[in-house]
């Protein structure tokens, strides 16, 4: 909806005060779409083969009709590389020349050609080598940093998602089921979906404990959500609510703290009662 791909079915989104939730791209003018922009997860499907990497960021330049002349866009995109930290002469190589990691860098320099205000980034380095994820992590949080721009990190990897956000929301079935600051997502009282989630981190350090929690079932399909809870085919604290309560009735979003909110029908008894999921070894 941010990106004016789908219409919102109920809700708004304003973007600078204006309302964007049913404009769809084609109707945006350039300064809402330069505005909201994307790096996709997989680089080696959104460069053009055929392109010099200098041509496709001028490209973008145009688009946002950034810049005064083709001299001026060119400085740009240089200027661009330099932010990404790629070298200068990258502008004359074509797609196949450049690695993951590289190709994912000149999406970053796109998606910042036109002075986003906010960037998607939908599971930016999930396609990329393990030891150029943590780079390119790096450099979207330093550009985001640096110009102030607003990003929306989409993620499964915990450990990323703990490392890079300020604020973190939890979405099962496409249902929000928690929000937070990262601190209070990661710290119980946690929703039993947050729960699992954070039990499942991989954790290779032998000081830390972590409960173990294995979801039976499969993630029931979204264009036929099971009644109530979304998450009630697969609970493992639907026990605790009286009544089937949680095959009933689709819980409300509860504030258990300060801007944290999570969608459960458990008492408050019972999660403040919860404890960590990951914990140093005594
Ligand atoms: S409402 Fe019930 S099924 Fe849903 S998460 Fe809470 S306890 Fe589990």
């Amino acid at each position: 909806m941010l990106l004016g791909l789908e219409e919102a079915s109920a809700g708004t989104a304003t973007l600078l005060g204006k309302d964007i939730q049913s404009t769809l791209i084609h109707d945006r003018g350039v300064e809402s779409v330069s505005s909201i922009q994307m790096v996709f997860q997989n680089p080696f499907d959104t460069l053009n083969p055929s392109m010099t990497v200098g041509r496709q960021i001028i490209r973008a330049l145009e688009v946002f009709r950034v810049g005064t002349n083709e001299e001026d866009r060119g400085k740009r995109m240089l200027a661009l590389l330099d932010l990404v930290k790629l070298p200068r002469e990258f502008a004359l190589r074509k797609p196949r020349q450049l690695s993951g990691g590289q190709k994912q860098r000149v999406g970053i320099a796109r998606a910042f050609a036109g002075n986003a205000q906010v960037v998607v980034a939908d599971e930016p380095v999930s396609a990329l080598d393990v030891s150029v994820q943590a780079a390119v992590t790096d450099l979207l949080m330093e550009l985001q940093r640096k110009n102030k721009t607003t990003m929306l990190f989409i993620s499964h990897d915990l450990s990323i998602v703990r490392y890079i956000s300020d604020r973190v929301m939890v979405m099962y079935l496409g249902h929000v089921v928690e929000m937070g600051s990262t601190d209070q997502v990661f710290s119980p009282p946690y929703h039993p979906y947050t729960e699992a989630l954070l039990s499942a981190v991989p954790i290779a350090d032998t000081s830390i404990t972590r409960k173990h929690i294995v979801l039976d079932g499969d993630i029931p399909s979204a264009m036929n959500p099971p009644s109530g809870c979304p998450f009630q085919t697969r609970c493992q604290h639907k026990q605790q609510v009286a009544d089937n309560r949680c095959e009933k009735e689709l819980p409300t979003m509860k504030l258990m703290a300060d801007n944290h909110e999570l969608r459960c029908h458990l008492s408050d008894d019972f999660l403040g009662a919860m404890v960590p999921v990951i914990q140093l070894a005594n």
